[in-house]
């Protein structure tokens, strides 16, 4: 089955950013969220980040203007059963993601993917609670989403091998670049990366350094394009606890238990850039250490 409409679930950080390629590479998006101000917020976002790419002439102002047609929102999760290829970007919690699934299932098309962007939760967990598991793949994309090359590609148990086929091929219609990786916690980018950047937190906690100190080593000292600290701040801190109760759990061992520190910046609703503050405060021009 040819695909050429894509729905995506969640219009956070990553659907945002996911909209946005698939709409540049000619697919018709239709996205979701519970909240239409995310939603309005995303659209501007892609508006102002296709801007970017006009000024650094990447596309032409008409290729903006033709990509951004091709993205439509809902508040209606329904709205979503006609596409050919659905894309879960919700919340990185397991509760809602299978909610969502089950609001969704009676809703698509009987030969409809689905996906989960999920950075580390189980696809063949999350697939084996939908009608079609044969159909389901774990499909990982990096942030920012326009700028990172790869994307991951998850087999569950019972995926079949067209479903892998077409993922591997929309990647390649996208201009990026697949991996393979197994189903399990956490697949591969974050089953090395999430846990360097907890033994930041840790060295953060047991006071090796200070958040200047760990960020700049590793930049100066280990060729890090960014920070561990300011890259978890990036990514979320709520996303990153997340994916190491998933690594601890998942694996059952104590290697991976989450650093108390990092949970008690997610406790204080401190997550990192999304909220103005994590590791660091951006609430002024110049981001300032919290600690
Ligand atoms: P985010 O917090 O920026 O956005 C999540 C969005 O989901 C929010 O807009 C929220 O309103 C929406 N949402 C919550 N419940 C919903 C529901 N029931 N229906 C529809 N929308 C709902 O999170 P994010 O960073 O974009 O992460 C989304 C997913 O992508 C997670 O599974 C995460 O693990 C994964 N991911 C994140 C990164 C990263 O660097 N942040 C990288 C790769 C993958």
């Amino acid at each position: 089955m040819a695909i050429q409409s894509v729905g995506v679930i969640g219009a956070g950080q990553m659907g945002n950013g996911i909209a946005h390629v698939f709409a540049q590479a000619g697919y018709d998006v239709l996205m979701t969220d519970i909240s239409q101000e995310a939603l309005d917020k995303a659209v501007a976002l892609i508006g102002t980040n296709m801007d970017r790419q006009v000024s650094r002439e990447k596309i032409t102002e008409d290729e903006k203007k033709a990509a951004m047609a091709r993205i439509k929102t809902t508040m209606k999760l329904g709205d979503l059963g006609q596409t050919d290829l659905v894309i879960e970007a919700a919340t990185e919690r397991e509760t809602v993601k299978q909610a969502i699934f089950e609001d969704l299932l009676p809703h698509l098309k009987p030969e409809t993917i689905l996906t989960s962007n999920t950075s580390s939760i189980s696809i063949t967990r999350l697939a084996s609670r939908t009608d079609r598991p044969e159909k389901f793949m774990g499909f990982h994309f990096m942030n920012p989403v326009p700028i990172m090359q790869l994307v991951e590609l998850i087999r569950g148990i019972a995926t079949d091998e067209p479903t892998y086929n077409a993922l591997h091929e929309v990647v390649e219609k996208l201009g990026k670049t697949s991996a393979s990786a197994e189903d399990f916690p956490a697949f591969i980018v974050n089953r090395i990366l999430m846990p360097m950047i907890n033994e930041a937190v840790y060295t953060l906690y047991e006071g090796v350094g200070n958040v200047k100190s760990i960020d700049q080593s590793m930049k100066l000292g280990a060729n890090w394009p960014m920070g561990p600290l300011e890259l978890a701040d990036f990514i979320g801190l709520d996303t990153c606890l997340a994916i190491m109760n998933v690594l601890h759990d998942g694996l059952a061992d104590t290697k991976y238990r989450p650093c108390p520190l990092l949970t008690k910046y997610v406790e204080a609703g401190w997550l990192g850039r999304k909220t103005g503050r994590g590791f660091y405060d951006y609430r002024r021009d110049v981001p300032v250490p919290t600690r």
